[in-house]
């Protein structure tokens, strides 16, 4: 008796949450989406703001890529494109081959990821032990026909009964996200949301949450872009001219040198963006670590820098909401190297009582 009255108040709470959790799910594709919003409340003190955060590092292949990878081949799969037994091809360095190799060997397809010889060994091992065949080629630029994009484009099309997912340009990617991250954020928040702001590399998930905000809201929660050194798009959205802010960026998987078919028709409802330097962002992936006990990448920490931000820019008693994109540990032997910070720059940018963490 004792037990079961114990049990009861989880129970009721399991049974009144309209998310995925506490149902059971039908294998790895079920259990994509659904991922909590976390309120960030050390920041959230600070800025006088609710800074939350969906934590899409919890998807089960560990990244926001996950809802892109599932609906490019849902996409493909509706329209006929590939049946049972085909292959999916893709050109990416990382999140989105990973997605797309645990989406294929869940439905039983074949996966080939051309990918840039300059990425690390552990991407290249990972993208293995998931079963794809990985083919790294000369990192060479897009206009290259060379360039890893191409090549997967052209091996799509030598075989029968497969497909290019061609994430970048391919407008399933921002289907995702109107689909499900949008509508996630939209009932978490019980549509009390101010604002969104996120950093873009296909342009998928701020494209994809973008339209749904403003439509769900008759266009009064802002959606901001959040850019890295090196992108145009920060400058494209602040004064029309798609020029580079700065060089590279130490943000893996982020920034962009062009308008991408999943950004072209929702960059015009965005608000504004700000310019997130690489200062910014490796602090707060060691603040994130420190304060709120989160192990996650550098595109997640430039997305909170940007959420606390704009949070201070608006003032106190906005809701204001981002998106932790992966976890740290495809990147920690870089994040977290002393030697590797220094070859940087970017030292000096960590508070010296957080050089605790700089383990390795
Ligand atoms: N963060 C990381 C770590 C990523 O790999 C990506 C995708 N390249 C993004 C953010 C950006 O997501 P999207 O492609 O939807 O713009």
């Amino acid at each position: 008796m004792a037990f079961r009255t114990l049990l009861r108040p989880l129970a009721r709470s399991y049974a009144t949450s309209t998310l995925g959790y506490g149902r059971e799910v039908e294998g790895f594709v079920g259990a994509v989406g659904n991922t909590p919003l976390i309120r960030l409340h050390k920041l959230s003190e600070e800025t006088g703001c609710n800074v939350l955060a969906k934590a899409e590092y919890m998807s089960p292949g560990g990244s926001v890529k996950d809802r892109a990878a599932l609906y490019l081949v849902k996409d493909a799969e509706e329209k006929g494109q590939i049946r049972p037994g085909g292959t999916v091809v893709e050109g990416t360095a990382g999140n989105t081959g990973i997605g797309l190799a645990h989406v294929c060997r869940s439905k039983g397809y074949k996966c080939v990821i051309y990918m840039p010889d300059t990425q690390s060994q552990e991407k290249i091992d990972l993208l293995r032990l998931l079963g794809a065949d990985v083919r790294p080629v000369p990192a060479v630029a897009f206009d290259n026909p060379q360039n890893y994009n191409h090549q997967a484009a052209r091996y799509a099309k030598t075989l029968d009964n497969a497909i290019w997912t061609n994430q970048f340009d391919n407008i399933a990617n921002r289907q995702a996200h109107i689909l499900t991250t949008g509508p996630e954020i939209w009932e978490q928040t019980n549509g009390k949301v101010d604002a969104f702001i996120c950093a873009t590399g296909t342009g998928g998930t701020l494209a994809g949450v973008t339209r749904f905000l403003k439509e769900k809201s008759d266009g009064k929660v802002e959606c901001w872009l959040a850019d890295p050194p090196g992108s145009v798009l920060y400058n494209l959205v602040e004064n029309g001219k798609a020029e580079r802010a700065g060089t590279g960026s130490i943000t893996e998987g982020i920034g962009q040198g062009r308008v991408t078919q999943n950004l072209a028709q929702d960059i015009s409802l965005l608000d504004g963006a700000l310019h997130a330097p690489d200062a910014e962002s490796i602090r707060m992936v060691y603040r994130l670590l420190d304060e709120e006990g989160f192990y996650v990448g550098a595109s997640s920490a430039l997305n909170v820098w940007a959420a606390a931000e704009l949070a201070r820019r608006k003032g106190p008693g906005h809701t204001i909401v981002t998106i932790l994109c992966d976890g740290a540990y495809r990147y920690q032997a870089r994040l977290f190297s002393r030697v590797w910070l220094e070859s940087k720059g970017l030292l000096e940018a960590i508070p010296e009582k957080l050089h605790r963490y700089i383990v390795l």
